[in-house]
């Protein structure tokens, strides 16, 4: 995977459908519809959306995106700070409840322009493959991305429509 594929700053990406995605900021397409996803968006809040990553087919794998361009937790306001931490506990809770994974790890990077931050999730076949934590992501990736198979992308899809049940279900999130 390319470098700024990783950070979100690419002018396109191929979707773990195959679908090519072009656009001049990913976060920005996202918030405006102006690309669509696979399986779509899951939450749609006055500032935030989640969704999952559209190139890693890892099931549970969610991105919260920021609607408005901006790169840095500290550029938000409070409204959409509470509604990206509202965002981020709801989703934990999904996947937790549901039984897709026990364990998380959160990642922002502001290397990304535009504001985005990772769910990722954690199975037993990364910690054996690859070890835990944070440094081991982008291996696992990329592993991901590559040795996909029709049944990963069938449960990653799967997992997207129960998460936004979920989320259906909750409501406005309060
Ligand atoms: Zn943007």
């Amino acid at each position: 995977m390319k470098e700024e594929n990783l950070a979100g700053n690419s002018k396109s990406a191929i979707d773990f459908l195959g679908n090519k995605l072009d656009f001049d900021c990913m976060g920005c397409a996202i918030s405006r519809g102006n690309i669509a996803i696979p399986g779509g968006i899951i939450y749609e809040g006055n500032c935030a959306m989640l969704g999952a990553d559209p190139e890693i087919p890892i099931p549970g794998f969610l991105i919260v995106n920021v609607k408005r361009h901006v790169n840095s937790i500290s550029e938000l306001s409070k409204e959409e700070r509470h509604e990206v931490i509202d965002v981020i506990a709801i989703a934990e809770k999904a996947l937790k409840e549901l039984n897709i994974t026990k364990e998380v790890t959160i990642v922002q990077e502001e290397r990304s322009k535009h504001l985005h931050v990772w769910i990722f999730p954690n199975y037993d076949w990364m910690t054996e493959k690859f070890g835990k934590g944070i440094k081991y992501l982008r291996d696992i990736s990329e592993y991901a991305q590559q040795n996909a198979t029709e049944d990963t992308i069938k449960e990653t899809l799967s997992v997207i429509e129960k998460i936004r049940d979920y989320f259906s279900n909750i409501g406005d999130l309060k």
